[in-house]
């Protein structure tokens, strides 16, 4: 069978090439040359003796996913749709800001969740990506940028794996795509630049914690498990209390000292003052003796037609955000950035989705002007 290289972390690589009689430093060029020179054509991999590359070219390859459309943003934001073949596809997006530049990347197609905000929730569960899926998006795009930039220094800072699926109900592939993202030989990003959101795995937060303690965030939503099960159903099995433990046991590992509580605004919904008092309380009643252990990052909710739910008013989140931050809560509303892309969690994926409309989707997305460079990449600061 062919071996997809991307699908490998350093360590799968590694022994990958000893089973070819190779040493463990050949992997690391390998891997270097793949992941910070973005080369997937073996010949050009010039400094691997020629037998090496001779092997591999008959029994692996370097094959990242099709994309099938790019959009850029006014504002600079870039969305990739990616094909993961059975009429699905997989959305990445890539945020520059003044000191970073994020990429928001996908886990799964659709997802088996099902919360009732979520547009991918909506879509149901396909599949779950292998790792070199995920991987790809980060591959495609940093080479991608680096190219058109005619840059040869990194430009993805940070990664959120924020993108369509739960990134905890895929975990065995998730891992070695985290580590692949973390590795000094691959893109080198530290533990507290990539971040995995969850709508509340427990037993995987766990796992997390021990295997590859990264940045946390946790898609809270709600503040009392009558709310909670109903937007995020799998507050049904693991309700707020365990996932609040789970958090607090999480933080002895984490690399950041708090996790991040996301929380999006549906009018009527969750945004009244007495939720906010009740997530006051609740996170009084979890909070260590001392210091800052979580920030809330409210969340204007993307609406779509499906949902029956609408967005907070800006005055309504304003509000909201006052009442948090009075209780000494650090509490931020999240700007919403490629709108004029639908760059929002499962929006054009979603479409995509839609078979009956899939092929004369697929049709207008493949005839989308891609505009050269326009993306406002400023100058990447030191990572702290
Ligand atoms: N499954 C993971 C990660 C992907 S969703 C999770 O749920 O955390 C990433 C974030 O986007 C989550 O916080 C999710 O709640 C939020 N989100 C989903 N649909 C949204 C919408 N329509 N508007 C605003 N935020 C949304
Ligand atoms: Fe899945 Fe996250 Fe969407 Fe919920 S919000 S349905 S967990 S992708």
């Amino acid at each position: 069978m062919t071996a997809n290289l991307l699908d490998y972390d350093l360590e799968g690589l590694v022994s990958l090439c000893e089973g070819l009689g190779e040493k463990r430093f050949r992997a690391v060029q390998l891997f270097r040359w793949i992941h910070q020179r973005g080369v997937s054509d073996f010949s050009l991999m010039t400094d691997l003796a020629k037998s090496l590359r001779q092997k591999l070219q008959a029994s692996a390859v370097v094959q990242p996913l099709t994309v099938i459309s790019e959009h850029l943003s006014a504002d600079g934001t870039v969305k990739w749709l990616f094909d993961v073949g059975d009429g699905n596809a997989v959305e990445a997006v890539f945020i520059p800001e003044d000191d970073r530049a994020t990429l928001c990347v996908s886990s799964q197609a659709g997802c088996a969740i099902g919360c009732r905000f979520c547009s991918t929730g909506h879509q149901g569960f396909s599949r779950n990506l292998k790792t070199g899926e995920i991987i790809s998006q980060l591959w495609h795009a940093e080479h991608q940028l680096r190219h058109r930039l005619k840059q040869s220094d990194r430009i993805i800072t940070n990664v959120v794996m924020m993108g369509m699926g739960e990134p905890l109900q895929n975990y065995d592939a998730l891992l070695p795509a985290l580590r692949v993202m973390l590795d000094d030989h691959g893109y080198g990003l530290s533990r507290r630049r990539v971040t995995v959101s969850t709508s509340g795995v427990v037993p995987m937060m766990d796992r997390l914690a021990a295997d590859c303690p990264v940045a946390l965030a946790v898609s809270l939503h709600a503040p009392i498990d009558s709310l909670r099960d109903q937007l995020v159903p799998i507050n049904r099995k693991y309700p707020i209390a365990e996932l609040m433990s789970a958090c607090r046991r999480y933080l002895e590992s984490a690399p950041r000292d708090f996790i991040t509580f996301e929380y999006c605004m549906l009018e009527g919904v969750n945004d009244q003052a007495e939720h906010a008092k009740q997530l006051i309380a609740l996170l009084a009643e979890y909070a260590p003796p001392t210091g800052v252990w979580c920030k809330v990052n409210l969340i204007p909710f993307n609406p779509f037609p499906e949902s029956g739910l609408r967005r907070s008013t800006s005055a309504q989140v304003t509000a909201f955000a006052k009442l948090l931050n009075a209780a000494g809560i650090v509490t931020t509303i999240r700007k919403t950035r490629g709108d004029d892309i639908d760059a929002a969690c499962g929006q054009l994926a979603g479409e995509v989705k839609d078979r009956t409309h899939a092929q004369r989707r697929m049709q207008q997305l493949r005839t989308v002007a891609i505009h050269p460079a326009r993306a406002l990449i400023k100058p990447v600061k030191e990572q702290v």
